[in-house]
C-alpha cells in the first residue's frame, strides 16, 4: 500500500526537521524521513548538527573551556585549587546526554505536530513516489507525494591518500569521541570545524598542529578579524602552519606520519592522531533514483534556483546539499520558507543577512561583507572599530580581548558589514543581523541606547567612531 502525504521530506536534520514541522503548522500532512541511527540502533533526528556536529561540539567547547580557565584564568581573580583535572569520559557521557536530550526533542515536536516518522534511507523516484528502506530491516515502505523536500545534508570531504580509519585519522565524528587526550594531534585545514575542534583537545593539554594549504588565516572572515584571531589562537598554544599542503598521511607503529608540501619543500609530522577537515560535501548517495529528474551540479550539490526548486517539479531542496554556506540556521530557515511557498504563502531568505559565526575563545562572528570583499567589488565605504580592551564589562569579566568592525556605505551609511572578535560575539552579532535584515545605518547603531556596563557598547562606539565620535577611544 502507499500512503500519501501532501510534503515529504527527506532528511531529519535542522533543514528536514524543521521544513516538516513548519507545513505541518500550515495544514499538510506532512511525513520526514531520516536514517541516522544512535549507538543503539534507533532513530536520532536531528542531523548531523545535532548527533555529531554543532551541539555536541558546542558541549565539549564549553567542557574544555572551563578547563583551561581553571587552569589559566582563575588564578587572577583569586580563585585557587590544588590540581585541575579531566575525566574525558565524563566529558564525552555529559555530551552524549546534551545530545540524546535534544533528539529526543526532535522526535517529541515530530509527533507533537503529527509529522509521520519513517526511521530509514528513502530514494526519489519519478513522479514524486518515495521508497524508504527500514533502518530495522523491515519491508520497503512506498510514500507519494504532491511535494518532496530533499535535506539529506552533507559527509567530510577525504583527501587523496589520507584514509579515515575511525581510530587514528578521523573525522568530526571521531574527534567529537576520543576517549583520552592525545599527546599530540594533527588538524588539516584551519576552517571553522578544524579550529574548533583543535581547540577542544588543545585546552584539554593536547599540542595540536593545524595544516592548512591556503597562505592568509580564516581566508573567510575579515582580514582584521583573521590577523587578531591568528594572535590570539598562538597565545592559546595552537600553532597553525600556512602554505601548508598536505600530500598524505599514514599509520605506522601507533603514530600517524603527514607528509606536507610547503615553500620549503616536502617534509613530515608524526602525530598520536589526525583529524581531517578540509570541508564537507554534499551527500546524494542512493537519494535519487534514475528518472527522478533531480540534476546535481559539477560541484555534485543538488540544483535548485533561488526558491528551492529543483529541476523536477514539485520537488524542492535545502540545506547543506545546495549551494550556500553549511550552516544550520540558513538550512532551518530554507526549510521554512519551502514550507510556506508549498502552503501558497510568500516566503524569501536573505543570503547576504545569514550571521556566521566560529566558537573559538574569543569567538567570531559577522554579518555582511568583509573589507576585502567590499575592496574587491570596488565599493565606497567607511570603517568604524572598538577594541574590548576599552569595554568596562570586558574588562571586568577578564575578556579584554578582541574588536569590532562596522563597515558601512559611504554615501548611504547603510551598514555593509559587521565583524566581531569577542567573548559572547554569537550573540552579539544579532543586533548586527537585525540591523542589517532592515537595511538600517551606522547612524542608527550609534543612536541605538545600549546598556552598561555590557559587551555590546562596542558595537556602539564602534558605529559612533565611524562617524568620528567615539566617547571612549580616540577617533
Ligand atoms: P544534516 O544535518 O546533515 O541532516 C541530514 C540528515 O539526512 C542526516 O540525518 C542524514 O542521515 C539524513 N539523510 C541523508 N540522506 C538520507 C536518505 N536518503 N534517507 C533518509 N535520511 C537521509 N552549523 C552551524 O550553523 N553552527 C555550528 O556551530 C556548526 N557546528 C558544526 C560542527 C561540526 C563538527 C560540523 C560537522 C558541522 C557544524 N555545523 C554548524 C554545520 C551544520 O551541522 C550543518 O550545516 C547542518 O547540520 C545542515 O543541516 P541539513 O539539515 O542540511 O543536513
Ligand atoms: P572549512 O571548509 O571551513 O572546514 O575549511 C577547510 C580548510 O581546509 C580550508 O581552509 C582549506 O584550505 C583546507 N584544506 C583543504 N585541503 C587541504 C590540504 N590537503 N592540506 C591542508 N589544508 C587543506
Amino acid at each position: 500500500m502507499t500512503e500519501k502525504f501532501d510534503v515529504v521530506v527527506i532528511g531529519g536534520g535542522p533543514g528536514g526537521y524543521v521544513s516538516a514541522i513548519r507545513a505541518a503548522q500550515l495544514g499538510l500532512k506532512a511525513a520526514c524521513i531520516d536514517m541516522y541511527s544512535d549507538r543503539e540502533g534507533k532513530a536520532s533526528p536531528g542531523g548531523t548538527c545535532l548527533n555529531v556536529g554543532c551541539i555536541p561540539s558546542k558541549a565539549l567547547l564549553d567542557s574544555s573551556k572551563h578547563y583551561y580557565h581553571l587552569q589559566h584564568e582563575f588564578a587572577a581573580h583569586g580563585i585557587s585549587t590544588d590540581k585541575a583535572g579531566i575525566d574525558v569520559p565524563t566529558m564525552i557521557e555529559r555530551k552524549n546526554s546534551v545530545v540524546k536530550k535534544l533528539t529526543g526533542g526532535v522526535s517529541q515536536l515530530l509527533k507533537g505536530n503529527k509529522v509521520a516518522f519513517y526511521h530509514g534511507k528513502a530514494m526519489l523516484q519519478a513522479g514524486r513516489k518515495v521508497d524508504v528502506m527500514p533502518a530495522d530491516g523491515g519491508d520497503p515502505v512506498k510514500l507519494e507525494a504532491e511535494n518532496v523536500i530533499l535535506a539529506s545534508g552533507s559527509v567530510p570531504i577525504q583527501i587523496p591518500n589520507v584514509a579515515f580509519d575511525g581510530e587514528f585519522i578521523v573525522d568530526n565524528v571521531g574527534a567529537l569521541d576520543f576517549t583520552e587526550v592525545p599527546e599530540t594531534l594533527g588538524v588539516i585545514g584551519a576552517g571553522v570545524i578544524g579550529l574548533e575542534l583543535g581547540s577542544v583537545w588543545n585546552r584539554l593539554g593536547a599540542k595540536v598542529t593545524l595544516l592548512e594549504a591556503l597562505p592568509d588565516f580564516l581566508a573567510l572572515a575579515d582580514k582584521d578579524i583573521g590577523k587578531h584571531a591568528a594572535r590570539e589562537f598562538k597565545k592559546q598554544g595552537l600553532d597553525v602552519r600556512l602554505d601548508t599542503m598536505v600530500k598524505s598521511a599514514e599509520v605506522s607503529k601507533g603514530k600517524v606520519i603527514v607528509t606536507v608540501e610547503d615553500a620549503k619543500g616536502e617534509s613530515q609530522y608524526t602525530f598520536d592522531r589526525l583529524l581531517v577537515s578540509v570541508g564537507r560535501k554534499a551527500y546524494t548517495e542512493g537519494l535519487l533514483g534514475e528518472d527522478c529528474g533531480v540534476s546535481l551540479t559539477d560541484r555534485g550539490q543538488i540544483e535548485v534556483d533561488e526558491n528551492s526548486k529543483t529541476t523536477a517539479p514539485d520537488v524542492w531542496a535545502i540545506g547543506d546539499c545546495v549551494r550556500g554556506p553549511m550552516l544550520a540556521h540558513k538550512a532551518s530557515e530554507e526549510g521554512i520558507a519551502v514550507a510556506e511557498m508549498i502552503a501558497g504563502k510568500p516566503a524569501h531568505i536573505h543570503f547576504d543577512t545569514v550571521p556566521w559565526v566560529v566558537y573559538t575563545d574569543p569567538e567570531i562572528a559577522w554579518v555582511g561583507r568583509t573589507e576585502q570583499e567590499l575592496q574587491a567589488a570596488g565599493a565606497d565605504y567607511r570603517t568604524g572599530s572598538f577594541p574590548f580592551g576599552a569595554n568596562g564589562r570586558a574588562l571586568a569579566g577578564g575578556h579584554a580581548a578582541g574588536m569590532v568592525k562596522i563597515l558601512a556605505d559611504k554615501e548611504t551609511d547603510e551598514i555593509l558589514g559587521v565583524h566581531i572578535i569577542s567573548v559572547n560575539a554569537s550573540e552579539l552579532i544579532s543586533e548586527c543581523v537585525v540591523a542589517m535584515e532592515f537595511q538600517g545605518s551606522s547612524e542608527d547603531l550609534a543612536r541605538i541606547i545600549h546598556a552598561h556596563p555590557t559587551l555590546s557598547e562596542a558595537i556602539h562606539e564602534a558605529a559612533l567612531h565611524l562617524d568620528g565620535r567615539a566617547i571612549h577611544r580616540g577617533n
